[in-house]
């Protein structure tokens, strides 16, 4: 047990999650979605998973497992929101969230549609692929 204000866990069905070591309220920190920066003209052509767009010029790789934001998994009724910040993807709470609590965030449609289809697994009442049935 720790006070780290996030940590990576196993999520029954979906890998890995990442999860509220402490309270947030809306607006808190919750983690930076850091990685590699490279050409959003290079992105557009990488299979990795891990993209996040900051604009038309670059684009992050978050691949790397020291990037706590690549853990976050997608859900269509997020309690997480990522911003770009000065250049930097950074996650924030967008509601109070109690420890222990698995965050989430709305991944764009472009990922959406790429990965996820109708699988998508984060089984909220405002889920799309639940809409799309
Ligand atoms: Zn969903």
């Amino acid at each position: 047990m720790g006070t780290d204000r996030v940590e990576v866990r196993e999520v029954r069905g979906k890998g890995k999650g990442l999860f509220s070591g402490v309270p947030f309220k809306s607006g808190d920190f919750v983690a930076e979605y850091s990685g590699m920066k490279i050409p959003t003209t290079e992105a557009n052509t990488s299979s990795s998973r891990y993209l996040f767009e900051i604009d038309d010029t670059w684009t992050i790789d978050g691949s790397d497992e020291s990037n706590l934001g690549r853990w976050v998994n997608h859900s269509c009724d997020p309690n997480c929101e990522a911003s770009i910040e000065q250049g930097r993807i950074i996650i924030r709470a967008a509601r109070s969230i109690k420890r222990g609590v698995e965050l989430t965030i709305d991944y764009d449609q472009e990922y959406f549609n790429e990965f996820l289809k109708e699988v998508c697994a984060c089984s909220t009442v405002r889920c799309r692929s639940r809409a799309a049935n």
